[in-house]
């Protein structure tokens, strides 16, 4: 049995209690998270508070450290991804995808100058600067999904900007962070990152320590309000990626052979569990027959499997609770007069499989079209004026992707633009520019990661004047 220490003040640390992690794809034990008591909670937290002010003066070295960071993870990328996608389920091309993007974050940030001083006025009587500060010890609590880029994108530029970080990751999938602390021990000064584990209560209680100054989150809209209200009483920075109802519409002149293949990933990579996935599918009604068979042909023929056998394209679902989540779901439309064109139906066994599922015949008011599924479902619904469904695509309390599918690119552009979300693609969906600021309207967050916006957000603006005679 294996089991994943903590990280706290430079030093792994063993813990009192120890949370198995199942595979989720046959039930067999991964290994066993040590999980943070209180004390070792507070212990990280004033490690951090104590090593951020010469972290904060050393900037060669802190870029120094992350281009080694990034060579690190390269070096055991093997083992990462495969951790990953045991926890996780997804296959293992994916989860190698990711260990490399988290390489190339460390590696991007490591090139990225300090952030430049502005000078507002300098002459015989005033030199007025704007400098950038940082802010001090930064929380990251992270998601189950795509555990490792999604810290990743938040401990690079906070680092890089000067703080010291506390990391959480999700309880369904806390190893392969664990097992990046244990790698990453020697590379930052001790008490520079810190990891420790645990459910929702270790990262409320660590959200809520008074010497957190800014918390970096990706999560539920639930949570996201909770840690939202619980910053107020120490005015808490607070980055939000919370969740998404991704539309994307598809008008009457796109190309309905080379769109199938990106729509079909574009919603069900990794299983539908991801906040950019396409959740509702608004296609022209000269197209949606022949779109719904082919979409449902493609469902149809995907190889379910454990992530490690190299045929796989769709693992299974993350944890028993999506399961069951995506189960009702189904379940309600049914009862809501829906018609299932592919899947429909859990696999029996120990894994958490569920086929990708193309539905029609439901609309607003049912629940697996106006809630976030966050698994392997996609409602597919006709509109005959483009203006009702650009309306329907923005009638959602979520803002986070959408997506527009046409021959005319100019047109296509046009309409996205219109869409209330904080990424719109034209004939693709998912794709992230690495400079790109990641950020949600509406309900789906606050602030954004990613580019020189998410660099940003970890410090805090000084004006410094002085008057010169
Ligand atoms: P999901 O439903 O996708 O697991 P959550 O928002 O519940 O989304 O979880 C995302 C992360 O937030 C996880 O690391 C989880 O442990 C943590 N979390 C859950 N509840 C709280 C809370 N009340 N305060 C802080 N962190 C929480």
């Amino acid at each position: 049995m294996s089991r994943y220490p903590l990280l706290i003040d430079g030093a792994l640390q063993d813990a009192e209690h120890y949370d198995e992690v199942l595979d989720p794809a046959n039930g067999q034990s991964v290994g066993e998270a040590a999980r943070a008591s209180q004390a070792q909670l507070e212990q990280a937290v004033q490690a951090a508070a104590r090593a951020q002010p010469a972290w904060a003066a050393a900037a060669d070295s802190r870029r120094a450290a992350l281009r080694q960071a990034a060579a690190v993870v390269r070096e055991h990328a093997a083992e990462l991804a495969e951790l990953i996608t045991r926890e996780q389920g997804r296959p293992l091309h994916f989860t190698q995808g990711e260990v490399a993007g988290v390489a190339a974050t460390f590696e991007h940030y490591a090139g990225l100058p300090q952030a430049p001083e502005q000078v507002l006025r300098d002459d015989g009587e005033r030199l007025v600067r704007i400098v950038q500060r940082p802010l001090g010890v930064v929380a990251a609590i992270t998601p189950w999904n795509v555990p490792l880029i999604l810290l990743a994108l938040k401990l690079a530029p906070a680092l890089h900007a000067g703080n010291a970080l506390v990391a959480k990751p999700s309880e369904h999938t806390p190893l392969s962070t664990l097992l990046l602390a244990r790698l990453l021990k020697d590379v930052f000064p001790a008490g520079v990152l810190n990891v420790v584990a645990g459910a929702g209560e270790v990262g409320e209680r660590l959200a809520r320590h008074p010497r957190v100054r800014h918390i970096t989150f990706t999560g539920s809209v639930a949570t996201g309000k909770r840690l939202y209200a619980g910053g107020a009483d120490d005015f808490k920075r607070l980055t939000l990626e919370l969740g998404g109802n991704d539309a994307a519409l598809v008008l009457e002149d796109a190309d309905l052979d080379a769109i199938v293949e990106p729509l079909f990933w574009g919603a069900f990579w990794n299983s539908g569990q991801v906040c950019f996935a396409i959740k509702r599918l608004y296609v022209h009604e000269s197209l949606f027959e022949r779109l719904v068979a082919a979409l449902a042909e493609r469902a149809g023929r995907t190889r379910l499997g454990h992530g490690l056998d190299a045929q796989t394209e769709l693992g299974p679902l993350t944890n028993r609770q999506q399961l069951e989540r995506v189960e009702a779901l189904v379940a309600d439309a049914r009862a809501n007069g829906a018609r299932i064109h592919s899947g429909g139906q859990r696999l029996e066994g120990p894994g958490h499989f569920y086929p990708p599922t193309i539905v029609s015949g439901i609309g607003a008011g049912v629940a697996l079209v106006d809630e976030e599924q966050f698994g392997p479902l996609l409602p597919v619904i006709p509109f005959r004026d483009v203006e009702d469904a650009i309306a329907q695509a923005n009638a959602s309390h979520y803002g986070l992707g959408a997506s527009v599918w046409s021959r005319d690119e100019t047109r296509g552009a046009a309409i996205a633009a219109r869409l209330e979300a904080g990424l719109a693609w034209v004939n693709q969906h998912l794709d992230i520019h690495p400079g790109a600021p990641k950020g949600g309207h509406k309900w789906s967050g606050l602030g954004y990661e990613g580019g020189q916006r998410g660099y940003e957000a970890f410090s805090e603006l000084q004006v410094i004047n002085v008057a010169r005679r």
